[in-house]
């Protein structure tokens, strides 16, 4: 027989594990978590900021989290801008010391959590298609089904689940992190550093063990290029770096990268009306170098469980609300994201950069024309930007170029639209065909 829920919530991280925590705070509503590991992976994004207390606190996670998570983080560092390293001390902040965090024993500890109180939490369980019929959802677990009236979509950056009904998941930019854990070397203080080179940035932190936890920060496209997934040529660039390559002891020869995704990202246009929402990554994800990716996760999973519960027994008019708000949040994110990015101006014309510091400068009444020699822009994937070439071919309004480029690639946000169009055009001096 299918079994049955209230709430399925594809997805055990940081969000769906919050989510679920919040909905077991009422007792008449019957949860399932379906998460496709059993917490037994490491798992990459292990500095935790001190403003996540609040929310463990709301969870009733803080005493259990206090206890077992040990090392804490006294700040951060970064060659930012300039080559010389600059400190923030979280004493200086609101809240106090973060954490390096023990991740995989974080993520089991909120597993434990949702099981000891109640939540039947599947684990080994990948959800591989969900659909909405005669009002309820089906979700397929390969091999056998379940079905629930409301569904939290916590299935990360890269989750399908919500891409429907003309749901889009705008991506600002390709950032991807290669990553892997080295020796730490001897006395290095429980600070996380970062270092901007001319096609991204690293990044190292402690962790609990005598390990650092090292990532290369750049965009899809450099990565390929200069074969940066090559332990080598990673290796190589380690080598070159000032700061990051003094927290780290002897490197054995055998280098063991993982390359993940670390793009921003929005989902827009979701239908207010589906019995399903989207939390953590899956609705918006942040930049690693923000380091709110974990307490941006548990926040929006304890806000979507409210909006489940108001659905089921309320008036359902939360999720609008909701959806408003995250937009809203991560316009804000991309405002300050965008500064700190300018604020390096070292290698202003290295594409990494330009891509983050270029500004929209025209008006949107310009007549404007493709230039003679420009397919490509740094903005948008190639077949965009021939798109747009070969739309302005004739003088045409800026407006109309970007109205029509908005609905044909309703993925790439407005902004990067923006941008790639001053790229490949220029102001005609003849007025538009009709
Ligand atoms: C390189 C890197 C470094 C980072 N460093 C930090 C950091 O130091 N501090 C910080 O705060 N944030 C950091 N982040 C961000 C942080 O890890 C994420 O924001 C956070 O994990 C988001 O939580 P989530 O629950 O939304 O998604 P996730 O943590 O991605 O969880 C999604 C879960 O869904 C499961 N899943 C996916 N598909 C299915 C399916 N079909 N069926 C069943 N289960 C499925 C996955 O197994 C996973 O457990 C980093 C991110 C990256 C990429």
């Amino acid at each position: 027989m299918d079994q049955h829920f209230d709430v399925a919530i594809i997805g055990g991280g940081p969000a769906g594990t919050a989510a679920a925590l919040t909905l077991c705070k009422r007792n008449d509503i019957s949860v399932t978590v379906l998460e496709r590991g059993a917490y037994e992976q490491p798992k990459v994004g292990e500095s935790l900021s001190p403003g996540v207390r609040g929310l463990l606190q709301y969870l009733d996670l803080w005493d259990r989290f206090e206890q077992e998570q040990r090392l804490s983080l006294l700040g951060s560092e970064a060659a930012w801008g300039s080559d010389t390293l600059g400190t923030m001390d979280f004493i200086l902040t609101l809240h106090g010391a973060g954490w390096a965090l023990d991740r995989q024993r974080f993520e089991q500890m909120m597993a434990d959590e949702v099981l000891h109180r109640g939540v039947a939490l599947q684990t080994d369980v990948t959800v591989t298609a969900c659909r909405h019929q005669d009002g309820l959802w089906h979700l397929d677990l390969g091999g056998r089904h379940i079905t629930a009236r409301y569904v939290i979509d916590a299935a990360g950056r890269t989750s399908r689940f919500s891409l429907r009904d003309g749901a889009h998941r705008q991506r600002n930019d390709t950032l991807t992190a290669i990553s892997t854990r080295l020796p730490r070397a001897q006395g290095t203080q429980q600070m996380t550093r970062v270092e901007a080179f001319e096609d991204g940035w690293w990044y190292a932190a402690p962790l609990p063990s005598d390990q650092t936890i090292v990532c290369l920060f750049s965009d899809a496209e450099r990565i390929h290029a200069l074969r940066l997934t090559d332990p080598t040529v990673w290796a190589s660039h380690l080598s070159q770096t000032r700061h990051i390559r003094q927290l780290i002891g002897d490197i054995d020869n055998c280098l063991s990268l993982e390359t993940l995704p670390a793009f921003s990202s929005l989902l827009s246009r979701s239908d207010p009306n589906l019995p399903m929402v989207a939390a953590g990554d899956a609705i918006a994800a942040r930049d690693p170098l923000s380091s709110s990716g974990i307490p941006n996760a548990i926040g929006g999973g304890i806000q979507a469980a409210r909006v489940a519960a108001d659905w089921l027994f309320g008036t359902g008019t939360l999720k609008p609300a909701y959806l408003d708000g995250v937009a809203q949040d991560h316009a804000a994110y991309l405002k300050t994201h965008w500064s700190t990015y300018r604020t390096e101006s070292r290698w202003s014309n290295a594409p990494f950069w330009r891509f983050r510091s270029a500004q929209v400068c025209r008006g949107p009444s310009a007549t404007i024309r493709s230039k003679s020699n420009g397919h490509r822009s740094i903005f948008v994937p190639s077949h965009v930007a021939r798109w747009i070439a070969d739309t302005a071919k004739h003088p045409m309004s800026q407006i109309e170029v970007v109205q029509q480029a908005r609905s044909t690639f309703p993925d790439i946000p407005d902004e990067r639209l923006l941008l790639a169009i001053e790229d490949l055009t220029h102001i005609a001096d003849t007025v538009p065909t009709a």
